[in-house]
């Protein structure tokens, strides 16, 4: 099996800027909850590609040195998110290579499905392949279309893949942007403030460099930025819109507007839809920190119930979810986040998360909460049971370690100890996703098992 090593990611793109490298920097910044694994970025001085890597997070990858060293006026980055596979920083992005047209960099945000498919198909012609990522074929498919172009020839491997993917390609003088036909993960487009385009996995990057929201990439379309001129389009797709849902849930920034709607907004909603149909007695909200934040500010105005910050967060400690053995996510989570005595103690605590997947996270925070002296202990979460693994680049374990694919609600409270336990349902959630109810929209299989690829 090929390693899922796309998932999660972040890519970033900026066209027609003379610091672009340093603009490139600064976005993967507002980008770094996408993947804290590795970093990357290419970039162009019209004549030569410049590409940096390494595993770690954006601040330890670069200096001043050595983003001095990536000139030019256009530049692609990448943080990476991966649980499984190779940490060598062969896996790191952008990928580079030359061929016979000159030199390419990509970056990549998601998951191919067919990726082992193509993949054997090209060893079999006598490809060789450096790393695990998906993202390699691209490489091989572009290097072996019989097009003229770098244009069309981007454009027939796009049409050798399927899945999920937003991703950037940098030539020597051009910048390519395109999104799979469902437009699964986000990608938008931007205007620098002194001239020059950027694209970026979230709109948090725009407002971190000042750059003006321009639109999103449509589902399937392909973006040409060239020197001098406005972005063209080419629709490689017709549109068929399944966005993640779970970019609302959990995994954007707050800040973001993600496939036309705040972030931020969209969580308060579905914490007022989950007071609604899941109101309890209780004496204060609390959060798990960060995720649970919205979403709680959103249950305590719609119950009356006051909120509180019940847990601190140490957030010099990275995600949990990452580690790959059971008893080192405990410690994790244990050094992760301790309770607010003061606020808790004596108090009939709800608490909120935004998801519970194998359901460490919450039975650890009960037992906390417990212990620091709740006298009950009321779980709501603002998202449905995760019942089915993502193929299309959220990470997610396998099914027999998703703890509501294999328990019932009821089963998962006793398991969790709390005093209740209750999820937001499918339908309330695409209706505080999306008031029109258009639920076609969206991809919702981690939590219907619906897969649409
Ligand atoms: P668990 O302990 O496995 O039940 O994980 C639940 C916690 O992980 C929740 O606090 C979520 O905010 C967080 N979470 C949910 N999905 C992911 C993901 N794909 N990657 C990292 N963390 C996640």
């Amino acid at each position: 099996m090929l390693e899922n090593i796309n998932e999660k990611c972040a890519v970033v793109g900026i066209f027609g800027h003379k610091e672009a490298s340093k603009l490139a920097y600064f976005s993967l910044h507002s980008l770094q909850h996408r993947g804290q694994e590795a970093a990357g970025i290419s970039s162009s001085d019209g004549t030569k590609l410049h590409t940096i890597k390494d595993r770690g997070l954006v601040m330890r990858v670069f200096d001043e040195e050595k983003l001095a060293t990536l000139s030019g006026n256009s530049a692609i980055g990448h943080t990476r998110y991966s649980t499984a596979g190779d940490d060598s920083i062969l896996d790191a992005q952008p990928v580079f290579a030359r061929y016979d047209l000159g030199e390419m960099s990509i970056v990549h945000n998601g998951n191919l499905t067919n990726a082992e498919e193509v993949r054997n198909k090209l060893i079999e012609k006598g490809a060789i392949f450096q790393t695990f990522m998906d993202t390699e074929n691209l490489i091989h498919l572009i290097a072996k279309s019989s097009k003229d172009k770098l244009l069309d020839r981007i454009i027939d491997a796009v049409q050798r893949i399927e899945g999920a993917f937003s991703l950037v390609f940098l030539s020597r003088t051009k910048m390519f942007a395109m999104r799979d036909r469902h437009g699964f993960r986000p990608l938008s487009l931007g205007r620098l403030p002194n001239g020059g385009y950027i694209v970026a996995s979230e709109t948090c990057a725009f407002d971190l460099v000042g750059a003006e929201f321009i639109r999103d990439v449509e589902p399937g379309e392909l973006l040409i930025f060239e020197e001098d001129k406005a972005p063209q389009s080419i629709k490689v797709y017709e549109p068929t819109p399944k966005h993640c849902i779970f970019e609302y849930v959990y995994f954007a920034r707050p800040d973001s507007q993600v496939f036309g709607q705040s972030v931020y907004q969209t969580r308060k909603e579905m914490g007022k839809e989950l007071a609604r149909i899941a109101p309890v007695e209780a004496d204060v909200v609390i959060p798990v920190p960060d995720g649970g934040v919205p979403s709680a500010i959103g249950y305590a105005q719609e119950s009356g119930i006051p909120y509180e910050m019940g847990i601190m967060r140490n957030h010099y400690i990275g995600r949990t979810f990452i580690e790959p053995t059971q008893e080192m996510r405990d410690l994790k989570v244990k050094m992760k986040l301790s309770p607010m005595i003061d606020i808790i103690k004596g108090k009939r605590v709800v608490v909120i998360d935004d998801s519970i997947v194998r359901g460490t996270t919450s039975r650890r925070i009960i037992r906390m909460l417990k212990d620091a002296g709740a006298t009950e202990v009321h779980m709501r979460v603002s998202s449905p049971p995760t019942t089915d693994p993502c193929f299309y680049g959220v990470d997610t374990p396998d099914k027999d370690k998703l703890i509501a694919a294999n328990m019932t609600t009821d089963e998962i409270c006793e398991y969790i100890e709390a005093d209740s336990l209750a999820y937001l349902d499918e339908e309330s959630l695409l209706r505080s996703v999306n008031s029109d109810m258009q639920e076609e929209k969206y991809c919702t299989a981690c939590f219907t098992g619906k897969y649409i690829v």
